[in-house]
């Protein structure tokens, strides 16, 4: 199964910093790409796209400028899953295993300010991570984190420059060349 995530808009001035995580974390929780609709923003895609060079993940699709209504419409043209995540929606634990067991690439929804009523009738599933307000990069997080069982925290990112050496009390980055030998 692939899952891309869409970010839906994005106001430079304001979303710069949570954009990028929320694409840092789509790649972090197992996402194959992650996608800004409706804006170019480069210092969003150059950010994640450092990320990828050192940390790996160069497999990891990086898109933005797109419409956002265009590429959803396209996503299930091809007869793939969206998932629209909102506080609005059905609770996660109520679809995550029928989603899960559909076993189709599903495109992952975030919302950046209000999210046009359309987006709610287009997606196939509109699903709440609880029911307060908090914030798309938590919102994704669990989404995916629940999708993949937590497998995805243990991904190894087999191109990366760079790798962690777990350490209780210390910050221990190594080259992964290196820890390979
Ligand atoms: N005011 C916006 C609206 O009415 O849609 C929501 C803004 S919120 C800061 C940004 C995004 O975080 C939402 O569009 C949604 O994707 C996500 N989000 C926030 N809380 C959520 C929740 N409880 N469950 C699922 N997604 C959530």
């Amino acid at each position: 199964m692939k899952v891309y995530v869409l970010r839906l808009g994005h106001r430079p001035a304001r979303d710069k910093r949570i954009t990028t995580h929320v694409g840092l974390t789509a790649r972090a929780f197992g996402a194959s790409g992650f996608v800004l609709g409706d804006i170019h923003d480069a210092k969003v895609t150059s950010k994640i796209k450092e990320v990828l060079k050192k940390w790996g993940g160069e497999g990891f699709e990086v898109k933005d400028g797109v419409s956002s209504t265009e590429y959803i419409i396209e996503w299930r043209r091809a007869g793939n899953i969206v998932v629209h995540l909102t506080m609005y929606g059905i609770h996660v634990d109520d679809v995550i295993d029928e989603i899960r067991g559909l076993n189709k690439d599903l495109l992952v929804v975030v919302g950046a300010s209000k999210v046009p009523r359309r987006i709610y009738e287009l997606a196939d599933y509109n699903v709440a991570i609880g029911h307060q307000p908090h914030s798309e990069v938590a919102a994704l997080a669990v989404f995916l984190d629940r999708l993949f069982k937590g497998r995805e925290l243990h991904f190894i990112f087999p191109d990366a420059e760079l790798c962690i050496e777990p350490c209780a009390k210390c910050k221990k980055v190594v080259e992964c060349g290196a820890k390979k030998q």
